[in-house]
């Protein structure tokens, strides 16, 4: 994209007076913090995340205690994200989602992957899994972006 557009300082001026209760920060990466009721947005990014993390923050989405739950939430911020991108016309292509819902798709694999035999196992608990064919037991960290870490137990 050149740098002469300037998209997201428009779509921004515009959500935060429709947002009024909402706390926009620019920071490093997309992000919805349901703590402090603020979106975080990169200068240079994709409306269409932006409009995602809107998203987060209409559905109210905070806690999660399994994985599949936040794919779920990450299902329904996109489809609120396709709303709003008709109000704010900025067009969300289901690859984009797609795109987005696979890195999920793929976070969710890996953590659910047994460290010792590769079969895909079953979360016990927020952040342990254990494998129904060799009962090995594993704890995951929470974050998504960050590396992955599979300890076993
Ligand atoms: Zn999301
Ligand atoms: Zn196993």
């Amino acid at each position: 994209m050149a740098a002469t557009t300037m998209p997201l300082t428009n779509l921004l001026q515009k959500l935060k007076l429709d947002f009024p209760h909402l706390t926009f920060e620019e920071g490093a990466d997309f992000l919805w913090s349901p703590e402090k009721s603020t979106v975080t947005y990169k200068k240079e990014g994709d409306p269409a995340l932006l409009l995602h993390e809107i998203g987060h923050a209409q559905l109210q989405h905070s806690e999660y205690t399994r994985d599949v739950e936040l794919i779920s939430m990450e299902r329904s911020a996109w489809e609120k994200a396709k709303e709003l991108g008709a109000v704010y016309r900025i067009v969300i292509s289901d690859d984009t989602v797609e795109d987005h819902l696979d890195t999920y798709r793929d976070w969710l694999h890996a953590r659910s992957t047994c460290p010792s035999c590769t079969a895909v196992g079953y979360q016990t608990g927020q952040f342990t899994y254990a494998c129904p064919a060799c009962s090995q037991e594993w704890r995951v960290n929470e974050a998504r972006v960050c590396g992955l870490r599979r300890t076993k137990l």
